[in-house]
């Protein structure tokens, strides 16, 4: 029996205490995830306790968490069934800060279970309570044979108290007594909010429910109803009845629609999760509609994702995830994706940059990697070497699938070009190794429409421009342009991308001892189109130029100027002018930066 006790929080200084509750965790919200965790943890572990033949479920038993909100009292609970704690576990583990019982569990049993499921492992969560608690409370049964209940209590100073508790079920009941500040999270829906953010996905299924103030209810069918189930009334529709006139023409009564029962019950506590999310399953397992389904539910895009790459690693380390490449729409959204990461289904945090690589925020998706080493802060991942190696794989299972893509589905890699190749091109200009696998993969769209490679168009360009890659920026505005090239068997390629100025610029110093140059169609053209002269032509051309030259002198009010007039091939343009390309990428350099008008 347990009897009434007190007694100190064994920390090694007083102080510690205080400044856990207040910087343990940035986000306050963050307990309801170290409490809920907790409770998966109890219950996986009657789980394992089951499977190893250590202790026997009752018939039909079902593990839950319960989270119950009463805004009136200011309280939260967390309940589970799980398995519970006796005095002496309370002690250890609650008692001792920074003492984990997720460690023990796993020592103890090492030798037939594995820490597979298992959340917790610092000792810590438990006590992210009191940065929104003034008190908590602990009710608890442990599933050993004859365990007395145990209630614990304390109100965030280093002192507890300890007495007989109430349960009569296993498990454990976890109450908050919000402090002033904290009061909304015993809002339904700020507490619906948070569980929703960090607690979608937990493998054991939670529940959330209002106690105190106005009972709400909902109305079922009758073969609806459940064990537990509160009926506040049965709604009772009689038989309705007609009088109908039979083929022999007597009266006869007729029924329209029988007896029905419903019931009206008292709200049923909502379900908050789905314990088998898509990326735990086999890829093979698993439709193009579930794919699109989980898309939808995750992100809320009602636009359709291009494809994804469902991540499935056991070896060397533990990883699975879904990556979507989503549909860009340039022109009214920025490309900014979301990256959620989980460990054992627990939510992490959204694009942790330590894990994933910065070009891949771009895409949507989710990556759970239970081995990842979780520290209570962020910073501890940045120079850790096992992180390094996970963006790695990361990154070469996005090359991977779109160099597969390339070599084995052309036709769909042509079709997802427009929205893939921004993100395909920043990830080279950003990620060297990915450049690497890449750099074969990028095609370029010419004027008719077709994609080819970059060898492809310089070595059909080779006798008229060597090294030279015309690119168009803009088809409407340069369409004078165009039309130059194509009456002269030219070709050029699209590149209309805010990306391409930096990738072409990244891809001439990769080739730059080829001497290989992009120019956009309207400038430098002068070699291409210019015909060779005769001797009357030149003269002609000389008396131009000195004419033009006096011209742009006066016009512009410069003095030093050089005017080159040369004779074009085309016979349908009468004049043009052209800028060198160094120029031009100066004067969108100088726009850029605001510098000219
Ligand atoms: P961690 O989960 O990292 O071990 P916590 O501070 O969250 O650390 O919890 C400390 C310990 O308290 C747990 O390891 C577990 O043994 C025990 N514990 C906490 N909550 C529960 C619960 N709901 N049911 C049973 N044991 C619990
Ligand atoms: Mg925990």
């Amino acid at each position: 029996e347990v009897k009434q006790e007190q007694g100190n929080l064994s920390i090694n200084s007083e102080n510690l205490f205080p400044i856990i509750k207040k910087w343990l965790y940035s986000d306050h919200d963050i307990f309801f995830r170290e409490l809920i965790s907790n409770g998966c943890d109890a219950v996986t572990k009657v789980q394992k306790l089951e499977m190893m033949g250590e202790y026997q479920l009752q018939e039909g038993e079902k593990f839950r968490v319960d989270v119950i909100v009463n805004p009136e009292e200011k309280t939260l609970k967390f309940i589970d069934n799980g398995i519970g704690m006796t005095a002496d576990e309370v002690k250890e583990y609650i008692t001792q800060i920074a003492f984990s019982g997720a460690t023990d569990f796993l020592e103890k049993y090492k030798d037939k279970t594995n820490e597979d499921q298992i959340i917790g492992h610092f000792g810590l969560g438990f006590y992210s309570a009191f940065m929104v608690a003034d008190k908590v409370t602990i009710d608890t049964l442990s599933y050993q044979e004859g365990a007395e209940p145990v209630y614990w209590e304390c109100d965030g100073d280093s002192e507890y108290s300890m007495s007989k508790g109430n349960r009569t079920t296993r498990g454990t009941e976890i109450t908050l007594y919000l402090n002033d500040e904290s009061y909304e999270f015993s809002n339904e829906y700020r507490a619906r909010e948070v569980i929703t953010k960090y607690c979608s996905f937990m493998p054991v299924e939670i529940y959330l429910s209002k106690e105190g103030g106005e009972q709400e209810y909902q109305t079922i069918e009758k073969d609806e109803l459940r064990d537990d189930d509160v009926i506040a009334e049965t709604i009772v529709e009689d038989e309705k009845t007609e009088e109908k006139e039979n083929e022999n023409g007597e009266k006869e009564t007729v029924v329209v629609s029988p007896r029905k029962e419903r019931y009206k019950i008292n709200k049923r506590p909502s379900l908050m999760n789905d314990i088998h999310p898509l990326w735990t399953k086999h890829p093979n397992d698993c439709t193009d509609e579930e794919y699109k389904e989980f898309y939808r539910s995750v992100f809320h895009d009602y636009k359709e994702p291009l494809f994804w790459i469902h991540l499935n690693m056991d070896y060397p380390f533990n990883l699975k995830g879904i990556l979507y490449f989503p549909k860009i729409n340039m022109e009214y959204e920025s490309i900014e994706g979301t990256i959620k990461l989980y460990n054992n289904q627990v939510f992490i945090a959204d694009n942790i940059k330590e894990v994933i690589p910065e070009f891949l925020m771009l895409l949507k998706g989710v990556i759970d990697c239970p081995d990842l080493p979780l520290n209570v802060s962020r910073s501890a991942l940045q120079n850790d070497g096992f992180v390094k190696k996970i963006s790695d794989y990361i990154t070469k299972k996005v090359a991977d699938k779109l160099s597969g893509m390339c070599k084995t589905e052309r036709e769909s890699y042509e079709k997802y070009w427009d929205d893939i190749n921004p993100f395909i091109k920043f990830g080279c200009i950003k990620d060297d190794k990915f450049n690497e696998k890449m750099k074969d993969y990028i095609i370029y769209k010419d004027l008719d429409g077709k994609y080819i490679s970059l060898d492809e168009y310089l070595e059909a360009a080779k006798d008229k421009h060597e090294n030279q890659v015309f690119y168009v920026t803009d088809e409407l505005q340069q369409s004078q342009y165009i039309n130059m090239f194509k009456e002269q068997g030219l070709n050029a390629v699209i590149l209309k991308n805010p990306i391409d100025q930096p990738f072409i610029s990244r891809l001439e110093e990769a080739m730059k001892d080829k001497n290989v140059k992009f120019r956009r169609i309207d400038t430098d053209l002068a070699d291409v189109f210019k015909e060779t002269a005769s001797e009357d032509d030149k003269k002609v051309l000389e008396e131009d130029q000195t004419k033009l030259t006096d011209i742009f002198k006066k016009a512009l009010g410069v003095e030093a100027l050089d005017v080159k007039v040369e004779k074009l091939k085309n016979a349908d343009t009468s004049a043009m002018i052209t800028l060198s390309e160094d120029m031009r990428r100066m004067q969108d350099m100088m726009k850029m930066y605001g510098m000219s008008q």
